[in-house]
């Protein structure tokens, strides 16, 4: 029994944040945590623009589902889920994805929570656990099931690391260079490739 775990934002949608500072051109949110190495500095940050510019939750959505998944990514997804039972690991937020995962015929998403208040302004937010991406797949693993893991950053290299097969997708040179020991690909029929010679199944692309 085979679980596919999939990064989402690089791999299936893009930088949630950046594609949101874009489509407001609120440049400042496009900091990210190679600029704020600190991540509750950063999630402080972007929470005052957002409260600066007067931005809650149902003009945030609004912004985002006017952006669309990667190009291929809806029928690598369908074609992942006919063979695999696939569970997203994700840094991203429910609400904020909302619209995008609407869009990918809402898979199994483990993510984190905004909270908003009656206004629907964010007020904060909750990370679910530390390094999730890992601890699900070591979860999935007590649950018997074999892991084949695919990301692009590096909140993703511990889940590689402890799943059955770890893949790089779409991932920049720093971080190719950086994990030599994970295959790494950049096109959605080289990652079904991947997936097909990680499986201890048959499968057919
Ligand atoms: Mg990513």
């Amino acid at each position: 029994m085979e679980i596919a775990a999939l990064d989402l934002e690089g791999v299936l949608i893009p930088e949630i944040w950046i594609g949101f500072a874009e489509k407001t051109g609120i440049d400042e949110l496009k900091a990210t945590t190679r600029d704020i190495p600190d991540y509750n500095v950063l999630m402080r940050q972007r929470l005052d623009l957002l409260a600066q510019h007067k931005l809650g939750l149902p003009d945030i959505q609004e912004v985002i589902a006017t952006m669309a998944p990667i190009e291929g990514a809806v029928d690598f997804i369908n074609w992942l889920k006919s063979n695999f039972q696939v569970i997203i690991l994700s840094d991203t937020f429910y609400e904020f994805s909302h619209p995008l995962m609407r869009q990918l015929g809402f898979p199994t998403l483990f993510c984190h929570r905004l909270i908003a208040d009656e206004k629907g302004m964010i007020v904060d937010y909750k990370l679910r656990q530390e390094d999730p991406k890992r601890q699900c797949v070591k979860a999935f693993h007590q649950l018997n099931f074999r892991v084949i893991a695919a990301g692009d950053s590096y909140n993703d290299t511990t889940m590689l690391s402890e799943a059955d097969a770890g893949i790089l997708f779409k991932s920049p040179d720093n971080v190719i260079a950086e994990f030599p020991q994970f295959p790494a690909v950049h096109t959605y029929p080289e990652l079904q490739a991947q997936f097909c010679s990680a499986s201890q199944r048959d499968i057919v692309i």
